[in-house]
């Protein structure tokens, strides 16, 4: 049976995380994970149920009760909450503010990370390998990846590029909405987002999206050959 490469890909919000993965999976034939969309999707139906979202018990209870589920293809990812697609509402601005609170208790991650793993075992089933991406993967999630890549690129940038991506002139105003997730999602006792030991940091600041695509298939190419 082939190696399945297995990637792992954390960073903060807005450093290119997603393009990157998409970009680098569809490239290698892989399949690809957004757990981020998991955190999003679990939090569109915190708010949808009318929870409170900074209520942990309250969220925790619920969690249990939800079923969440990803499709992997890079060159079309879904999501969806109780076979309901969600793909659009998970971008909304209340989902974008409320995510880092729910993502934080640990009911809500224990079962998020549980469904995160099924899905590498069943790309390892299916013989292809798989890029997720997110906070704590290479830390928590899959402490075991043969490749671990850490984004990162200053705030500024990824301020830019977020603004962009969302269509706002309000630069500024996403720069901090960005910091401000950043120190949540950093800071929290559960799987706080930081950089694994043995991580190759790549800093997107001054580099072009295909160029880090590039940089990235080479590093997995590189491990794969290591277990030829
Ligand atoms: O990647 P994205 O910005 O869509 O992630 C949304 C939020 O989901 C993050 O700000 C973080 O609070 C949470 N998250 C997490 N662990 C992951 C992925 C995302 O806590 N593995």
């Amino acid at each position: 049976m082939p190696h399945c490469v297995i990637v792992a890909v954390d960073g903060p919000a807005g450093s290119g995380k997603s393009s990157v993965c998409r970009g680098t999976a569809a490239a290698l034939g892989l399949r690809y994970l957004d757990t981020g969309a998991m955190y999003r999707a679990m939090t569109c139906a915190v708010i949808d149920a009318g929870i409170d979202t900074s209520d942990a018990d309250a969220v925790a209870a619920f969690a249990g009760t939800t079923a969440i589920t990803s499709g992997t293809d890079p060159l079309a990812p879904t999501i969806a909450v109780n076979g309901v697609d969600v793909a659009g509402p998970i971008r909304s601005e209340s989902v974008t503010g409320a995510v880092s609170p729910v993502s934080a208790v640990p009911a809500v991650r224990e079962r998020l990370v549980a469904l995160q793993r099924d899905h590498v075992a069943l790309a390892r089933e299916a013989g292809v390998g798989i890029v997720v991406e997110g906070r704590d993967i290479g830390t928590v999630v899959l402490p075991d990846a043969d490749l671990k890549v850490y984004l990162t690129a200053d705030p500024a940038v990824r301020a830019a590029r977020r603004a962009a991506e969302t269509g706002t002139r309000a630069v500024a105003a996403t720069e901090a909405a960005l910091k401000a997730r950043d120190a949540y999602d950093s800071s929290r006792t559960a799987s706080p987002l930081t950089q694994a030991d043995d991580a190759v940091v790549v800093d997107t600041t001054e580099m072009t999206l295909q160029q880090v695509i590039d940089h990235v298939c080479d590093l997995v190419n590189e491990r794969r050959e290591q277990h030829v």
